[in-house]
């Protein structure tokens, strides 16, 4: 259980597919050091040459990953391109705790595995929120798609079934940006959780 009922704090889950610019998105988001906390996860992936152990990952191996997850230390967890990846529970809790905004950067699985955790009251709802980063691009295909409906799905192409998948996906989430322009997409993600600690703030 996440003990949050008497905290101001924010989860702030935020997912998005290669290629969109979520890396870029979320450095300039982590200029905001004042709003925002941001969970380091642990990885069994090696360290690129770029990345600080700590503040990037925590670098840890399989041994070491499984046992956290035995012992419960983990939010969720996933595996993603043969790694394993997983959120540390303690410290979100503790700065949940504390009402701060928590912003956890997880895949698909992990977002789901977090709204599982919604759904089952442990988190409660209202202090959850679930970004979807996206491309200019799948945006035009997923708007297309929504107004093709589904008729002729048969004969749409690879990227069409692709950026179908991709709108099922987004569905699940409570808000998708549009990364057009990196500041713009830093702007609404800010202003989507301003939004939503005022909804927490007031109930
Ligand atoms: P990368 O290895 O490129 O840093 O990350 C690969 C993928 O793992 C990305 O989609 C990223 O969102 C995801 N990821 C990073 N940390 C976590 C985590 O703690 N849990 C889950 N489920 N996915 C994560």
């Amino acid at each position: 259980m996440v003990n949050l009922a008497q905290s101001d704090g924010l989860l702030a889950v935020i997912s998005g597919p290669s290629g969109v610019g979520k890396s870029t998105v979320l450095s300039r988001l982590f200029q905001f050091q004042d709003e925002f906390w941001f969970s380091v996860s642990v990885a069994t992936r090696p360290a690129r040459p770029s990345e600080t152990e700590g503040s990037d990952y925590f670098f840890v191996d399989e041994k070491s990953f499984f046992a956290m997850e035995k012992k419960g230390e983990l939010l969720e967890w996933a595996q993603v391109h043969g790694f394993y990846y997983g959120t540390p529970r303690r410290a979100i809790e503790e700065q949940l705790a504390g009402g701060k905004t928590v912003v956890v950067e997880v895949d698909v699985q992990g977002a789901q595995k977090i709204r599982q955790l919604v759904d089952l009251g442990e988190i409660p709802k209202e202090k959850a929120v679930f970004i979807f980063l996206i491309p200019p691009s799948v945006d035009i295909l997923a708007l297309r798609l929504r107004r093709r409906k589904t008729e002729d799905t048969e004969t749409m192409n690879f990227r069409l079934r692709a950026a179908l998948a991709e709108l099922q996906v987004m569905e699940k989430y409570d808000y998708i940006v549009v990364n057009d322009r990196v500041d713009n997409a830093v702007e609404k993600i800010r202003a989507i959780i301003r939004a939503e600690k005022e909804r927490v703030q007031l109930t």
